[in-house]
């Protein structure tokens, strides 16, 4: 099955620009983690943008909300049925639409978004990231996408791509395409200033 509708790189609504935020459903140990979700949403709220999320309360993914409805930003949250109790649905939001699988959600959630940022997170995070990575590696798509590396947490993986790619497993080109960032309110400007450029 394709997940992805035909006019899967256009957009159906009026907000102006649509920021997708992936990130951990925990709060995470280092308190920088969660500094950087609010400052995540205050960047995005305070610039009249919208958030595009996975709808929980819970962990960073709340934070990044909350903060961005608390700068007067706009919020559209996804989230399938079977995660409400878990994720706690946040009912503050400016639109949170209640879905029937994953699969639904993370197609929604796509389309809304003009670019992705992943923040610290699990493996839910990870999945997400990859998953619009290699869309855009199939030709799926030309939105942007970027990692935030907030206190190093993304060292890791950092130097397994490029493993990955010294041992010709990746494209260096493909590899080029994840926007990675220290500076959030700099890596956010880089992935707005980057749609419709690829
Ligand atoms: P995590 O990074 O593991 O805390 O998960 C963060 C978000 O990713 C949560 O909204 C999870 O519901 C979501 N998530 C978890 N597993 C998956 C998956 N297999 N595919 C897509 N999203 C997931």
């Amino acid at each position: 099955m394709n997940p992805l509708p035909e006019n899967a790189n256009t957009k159906s609504h009026a907000t102006n620009f649509s920021m997708c935020v992936y990130c951990g459903s925990r709060p995470g140990v280092d308190p920088r983690f969660a500094q950087s979700a609010r400052d995540t949403g205050s960047l995005i709220g305070s610039q009249g943008w919208e958030l595009v999320y996975g709808g929980g309360k819970v962990g960073l993914m709340g934070m990044v909300a909350d903060a961005t409805l608390a700068a007067g930003g706009t919020v559209y949250g996804v989230i399938p049925q079977t995660l409400i109790d878990k994720e706690v649905g946040h009912t503050g939001l400016t639109e949170l639409h209640v879905v029937a699988n994953m699969h639904t959600r993370k197609t929604m959630m796509f389309e809304r978004a003009d670019a992705f940022l992943a923040l610290p997170g699990g493996i839910g995070t990870f999945e997400e990231l990859f998953e619009i990575w290699t869309w855009y590696q199939l030709g799926m798509h030309h939105k942007p996408f970027g990692l935030l590396n907030v206190a190093g947490y993304y060292d890791p993986l950092i130097a397994m791509l490029d493993s990955m790619v010294a041992q010709g497993f990746l494209n260096p080109a493909v590899r080029e395409l994840l926007q990675v960032g220290t500076d959030v309110a700099e890596l956010l400007q880089r992935l707005k200033g980057l749609v419709g450029k690829a």
